[in-house]
């Protein structure tokens, strides 16, 4: 982990004016340096991420909703195919003033520190829960022989192995004298 005075979704809201109603267009644009997704599909280290958002003071502190742009990669669940999967999704996350938060989990990750807002969670958040748990290359593959491996398109349509009843499986060898 990089020290958090680094961290790329870190965001500094001091020239949005602490009175509702006031709002500021901002825009992050750079390379992710930890990967954000699940293991099957994720936005890769050295991806890059665009997020442009607006921070809008509001009474307890500082809403933030925008739009997250990026692209992950990983593998068809059937077929084991590299797939690509574009990432574009809405975002929405209160900031409490620090003065206004609570005493739970939830209230401590989404408060400011200062001017500094850490959107990282609600990037994360918006990203991982709206991949597919299960990602395919199309909705349709047909993913592969479980005998030999092979893609069934890459196959004949009457592909098959032909199979020993094992019952006879002790015959195989045998042959009529
Ligand atoms: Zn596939
Ligand atoms: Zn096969």
């Amino acid at each position: 982990m990089k020290p958090k005075s680094q961290s790329p979704f870190l965001v500094n809201l001091h020239e949005l004016p602490r009175r509702a109603g006031e709002m500021r267009p901002y825009r992050l644009d750079f390379k992710l340096e930890e990967a954000i997704g699940t293991p099957m599909l994720a936005i890769k280290t050295g991806e890059s991420m665009l997020i442009e958002f607006k921070a809008e003071s509001v009474s307890d502190g500082v809403l933030i909703s925008g739009h997250v742009k990026s692209k992950a990669k990983g593998e068809c669940g059937r077929c084991l195919d590299e797939i690509e999967w574009d990432v574009s999704e809405e975002f929405r996350e209160l900031f409490l003033y620090e003065s206004r938060k609570g005493e739970d989990e939830e209230d401590e990750l989404f408060a400011l520190d200062g001017d500094i807002a850490d959107i990282e969670t609600a990037i994360r958040d918006a990203v991982v829960l709206t991949m597919p748990i299960n990602p395919l290359c199309k909705p349709d593959c047909k993913g592969l022989c479980s005998e030999c491996g092979e893609r069934w398109e890459k196959l004949a349509p009457d592909h098959t192995h032909e199979k020993i009843d094992p019952r006879w499986s002790g015959l195989a060898g045998w042959q009529p004298k």
